[in-house]
C-alpha cells in the first residue's frame, strides 16, 4: 500500500481553536501521564507498559473525579497519543530515538485523528470541532487514514493529511539513468551521473540567520518570567527558527525532486549522522544542512516514481578511492580538496571523485543484490529496520582491509 500525505494549512475560528488547545491540551496530559507510569512502572517492576494496558487506564481515570475532564476529549485522540509514544519506546528501544520526554505547554502541540474524519469543500471536518477552513492545493484519491493537527509555537495550525492511495508499489523496472550524491559541507552534495558531475552549494541557512537569532535570544532572556513581554519575545524567536527550517525544506524539496526527475536510480552513502554530529567542530554545520531529511525526501520521490535508492556502506572508502585505477590512498585529510592518484597519476576533485566512487559501488551492488532485494532493502529502512547486508559482507571496490576509523569523507 502507498501512503501519501499532504500539510495544509488550516484557519480554525476562535472558537475552534479552543477547542483544539483543549484537545490538544488532554493529549499532551496523557502522554505525560502516561509516559510517567511507564517510568514508575519499570522502576517498580522491571517491565514497560503495553499499549493495551495503557488504554486500559484510560476508562478508570474517565471516572475519577480529578481526572473526570478527559471524557471531554475525543477518545481517538488519546488512544493515538498512546500508540505514538509505544512507538517513541520501540523507537528508543531500537535505537533509532532519544528515550520518550514530556511535552511542554511551550512548542508545537499536536492532535491525530484516526477516524470520522472527511475532507470537504474549502475545509476539513473533525469530529467536535466541525468544518475548519483549510486552503488544500492539491489531493489524492483513495482513504483519508489519519489528521494530524499541529500548532507551531508562532500559532499557526496544521494539519498533515494521509491517504492510503490503494495502489500496490509498483514493481522498480530500472532502464534510466544511475546518479552516485556525495553530500558534503562545502558543496550541499555533488552528483556524478556517468557523463555529468553537478555541484549544489550549501546554503548554510542557520549562519545567515544566526546574527539575528542572537539578538533576539539575548532579548528574551532578559525578559521577567511569565510577563506578556516574554511571550511576545518568544514568539520572535520561534519566528525566526520557523523560517530557517521553511527555507531549508524548501530547498531540499526542489534539489530531490530535480535529481529525481532526472534520474532512475539514486546512490548515497549510509551516513552515521549520528555520529558525525559528536563532533563538536563540526556539529551544527552537520545539523544545519540536513543530510537526513535530503535522504528520506529522495527516497520518497523515487518510491512514488517506482525508483530506487540505494544506500551503501557507510565505511565505504568513496574519497580515499582513485576513480580511475582503484588505488587506495590510506589518508586523506579534510582539507585535501585536490589531489594527484600516485598510482596512475590522474588528477581528482575530492569530492567530485568521491561522487563517481558512489556511483560505481551503487551500480555493483545493484548487480550483485538485483533490483528486487534492493527495493525490499529499501522498504525496510523506511520502516526503521536496520538495514545491513545479510552476512556482515562489506562494500570495497577491491580486495583490502576496510579502514575501522572515523570516515574521512565528511
Ligand atoms: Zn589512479
Amino acid at each position: 500500500m502507498l501512503y501519501r500525505a499532504i500539510k495544509v494549512r488550516i484557519y480554525p475560528s476562535s472558537e475552534q481553536s479552543q477547542k483544539l488547545t483543549q484537545v490538544m491540551g488532554c493529549a499532551r496530559w496523557w502522554w505525560n501521564y502516561a509516559l510517567n507510569l511507564c517510568n514508575e512502572t519499570y522502576q517498580q517492576t522491571g517491565k514497560g507498559l503495553s499499549q493495551v494496558a495503557l488504554n486500559q487506564v484510560l476508562p478508570k481515570l474517565k471516572k475519577s473525579e480529578e481526572t473526570g475532564w478527559l471524557k471531554e476529549c475525543y477518545s481517538q485522540v488519546l488512544q493515538s497519543t498512546t500508540l505514538n509514544l509505544t512507538k517513541a519506546f520501540k523507537n528508543f528501544f531500537e535505537k533509532r530515538a532519544k528515550y520518550p520526554r514530556f511535552k511542554f505547554y511551550h512548542g508545537k502541540q499536536c492532535c491525530q485523528y484516526t477516524q470520522n474524519c472527511q475532507v470537504v469543500e474549502n475545509g476539513v471536518k473533525i469530529p467536535q470541532v466541525g468544518v475548519i477552513k483549510a486552503s488544500i492545493h492539491r489531493l489524492f484519491d483513495g482513504q483519508l487514514k489519519t489528521v494530524t493537527i499541529t500548532k507551531t509555537p508562532t500559532r499557526k495550525y496544521y494539519a498533515s493529511l494521509l491517504f492510503d492511495t490503494e495502489q500496490e508499489t509498483s514493481e522498480v523496472v530500472l532502464t534510466g539513468k544511475v546518479v552516485g550524491i556525495y553530500l558534503g559541507l562545502k558543496d550541499f552534495c555533488i552528483t556524478h551521473d556517468g557523463s555529468k558531475t553537478a555541484k549544489y552549494a550549501n546554503p548554510k541557512y542557520h549562519q545567515k540567520h544566526q546574527k539575528n537569532l542572537a539578538r533576539k535570544q539575548a532579548k528574551l532572556a532578559r525578559k521577567k518570567k511569565g510577563s506578556i513581554s516574554r511571550q511576545k519575545a518568544r514568539k520572535l524567536v520561534a519566528r525566526i527558527h520557523e523560517r530557517i527550517s521553511n527555507t531549508r525544506q524548501d530547498f531540499l524539496h526542489k534539489l530531490s525532486r530535480k535529481i529525481v526527475n532526472d534520474n532512475q536510480v539514486v546512490v548515497v552513502e549510509n551516513l552515521n549522522i549520528k555520529g558525525m554530529v559528536c563532533n563538536h567542530k563540526l556539529a551544527k554545520a552537520i545539523s544545519d544542512v540536513g543530510w537526513g531529511r535530503f535522504v528520506n525526501f529522495l527516497d520518497y520521490k523515487l518510491q512514488q516514481k517506482g525508483c530506487l535508492l540505494v544506500e551503501i556502506d557507510r565505511w565505504f572508502p568513496s574519497s580515499k578511492t582513485c576513480c580511475n585505477c582503484l588505488y587506495q590512498m590510506s589518508e586523506m585529510p579534510l582539507d585535501m580538496r585536490e589531489w594527484n592518484c600516485p598510482s596512475c597519476g590522474t588528477h581528482h576533485d575530492r569530492d567530485e571523485n568521491a561522487s563517481k566512487n558512489i556511483r560505481t559501488e551503487g551500480i555493483r551492488q545493484l548487480s550483485v543484490l538485483g533490483t528486487r532485494t534492493a527495493a525490499v532493502r529499501a522498504a525496510s529502512r523506511r520502516e526503521g529496520g536496520e538495514v545491513r547486508p545479510k552476512g556482515g559482507r562489506k562494500s570495497v571496490l577491491r580486495h583490502s582491509p576496510v579502514s575501522k576509523d572515523a570516515p574521512t569523507s565528511v
